[in-house]
């Protein structure tokens, strides 16, 4: 087969979630393949604590789907971006967050190439990066 053909169909099975990233982390967390402890788990999506928290509250809000950058969301995302934006406002309500951050990070501040949205809150965030 043809390198592009094989190319083209590993990438229309990514977009269609049926494959996952084999060195991608937030694939291999998402999947359970790396046991996490999950504020929630919905059909398209996953949240967990940052490891590293640069504010009182850190979350992270993962897709299932390996989508890798807020510059290669496609239109078909659309109902995963969604629901990354719902579970984000049901953890802000059920920690009673008044005010608080949702961020993407790219080119060089995105250190981990599967799209995730942090959700900071608290008096302190330090980003120094
Ligand atoms: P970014 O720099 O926007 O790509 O953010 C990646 C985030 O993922 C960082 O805040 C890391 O601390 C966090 N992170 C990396 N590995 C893990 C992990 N295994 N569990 C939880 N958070 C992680
Ligand atoms: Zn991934």
């Amino acid at each position: 087969m043809l390198k592009k053909t094989k190319w083209l169909i590993k990438e229309a099975k990514l977009r269609a979630g049926y494959m996952v990233y084999k060195d991608c982390i937030f694939c291999k967390i998402a999947g359970g393949e790396i046991k996490s402890d999950f504020l929630a788990n919905t059909a398209n999506v996953v949240a967990l604590f940052d490891i590293n928290p640069v504010a009182n509250v850190h979350i992270l809000i993962v897709p299932k789907k390996h989508i890798e950058s807020v510059s290669t969301i496609k239109l078909t995302d659309g109902a995963d971006l969604v629901e990354m934006f719902d579970v984000a406002d049901k953890i802000a309500k059920e920690k009673k967050l008044s005010e608080y951050r949702l961020s993407f990070n790219a080119g060089r501040f995105q250190h981990v190439a599967h799209l995730h949205m942090h959700l900071l809150a608290g008096s302190k965030i330090q980003w120094g990066k």
